[in-house]
């Protein structure tokens, strides 16, 4: 797992109850034919883009899924970002563009469906206060830190985990309140890797996806089936995490769900039962796998632990079969 150092230097977004987003990597190379701060802003254009993906298909997993997770929690839904968080190089554009300052949360994703977005936040707002409880902006930072903001985002799942909370938020310049009624959902914080690397893995409180693995998937579709199949390892309970309480989280001892063959197969299995249970198309899932072989000939996702992208695809082939049958029956889709 990345150590507490790696986290910082990769200068990751943190969300509260919800997703977990990156950021603020420096440039790869020298942009030679566009100007520095395009790219800069084309760069963050793009991880916009892919955190609000990942947000939204996170949001509707873990909602649609609770009843089978084992840690549950009160969730807004939303992913957050704080500026002290980017390099020093993108700093200045997310102030510009998103309202940020300081540590202060504010609002990359409001995804439809989530009750951020029922209590009409939207991106841009800048989260102030919780139930009274004022957030704290911090310093000006030289580096990207995500200290602050984790700890503002923990007074607000706090305030989440006892149901209806009044928020205090600017948006556009002006002080406004928002009440919002949280979802019950997943307990576990989805996190995008800035990496190059094409994995995905679960920690026992978090699902992490690297940028370059969730920029592979084409579609809601295709995310969903990786996110489910991180999901799934929880679901399973094939990871432990000594802090499996969590901010706001509780264990749901109604499930327990079991499977054949190797934590691999059995994740896929689920994962696939997991995205059908959310509402993605999981037809793809063969042709997905077929695809993601013939590109990553070199890397196997996660690790070694995995079936040939061939054999994966067969295997998916004959649960969807499973789901189909069972759909048709009209009974409850439980894998
Ligand atoms: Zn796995």
């Amino acid at each position: 797992m990345l150590s507490r150092n790696r986290l910082l230097s990769a200068a990751f977004a943190f969300a509260a109850a919800g997703t977990l987003v990156a950021c603020g990597q420096a440039p790869a190379g020298g942009a030679l034919t566009i100007g520095v701060a395009d790219a800069a802003s084309q760069r963050l254009t793009t991880l916009t883009a892919l955190d609000q993906r990942v947000a939204r298909v996170a949001q509707r997993l873990s909602e649609a899924n609770v009843d089978l997770c084992p840690a549950v929690r009160q969730s807004a839904g939303w992913a957050l970002h704080s500026a002290n968080q980017y390099s020093n190089e993108l700093r200045p554009l997310v102030q510009s563009r998103f309202g940020l300052e300081g540590d202060l949360p504010g609002v990359l994703s409001a995804p439809a469906g989530s009750a951020a977005a029922d209590a009409d936040l939207r991106e841009g707002d800048l989260i102030l206060a919780a139930n009274g409880t004022a957030l704290n902006a911090g310093p000006t930072r030289a580096t990207p830190a995500f200290e602050g903001l984790a700890a503002n985002v923990a007074v607000l799942d706090r305030a989440l985990s006892g149901g209806v909370t009044r928020l205090e938020i600017r948006r556009s310049g002006q002080p406004l309140s928002v009440t919002i009624e949280p979802h019950r959902a997943c307990g576990y914080d989805v996190q995008l890797n800035p990496s190059d690397e094409l994995n995905a893995r679960a920690d026992g409180r978090r699902l992490f996806i690297s940028t370059a693995l969730a920029g592979f998937t084409r579609s809601d579709d295709e995310l969903a089936l990786i996110l489910g199949h991180e999901l799934a390892h929880h679901v399973l309970r094939h990871r432990d995490w000594s802090d499996v309480g969590g901010a706001g989280r509780q264990a749901n001892d109604a499930t327990a769900i079991t499977g054949a063959g190797d934590k691999e197969t059995q994740a896929d299995r689920v994962g696939l039962y997991l995205a059908a249970r959310a509402g993605y198309e999981t037809r793809i899932a063969p042709a997905f796998w077929r695809r993601f072989g013939a590109y990553n000939w070199r890397v196997r996702y996660p690790q070694l632990r995995h079936a040939s992208a061939e054999a994966r695809a067969r295997a998916l082939e004959q649960v969807q079969v499973e789901i189909d049958t069972k759909r048709a029956a009209g009974g409850p889709l439980l894998p």
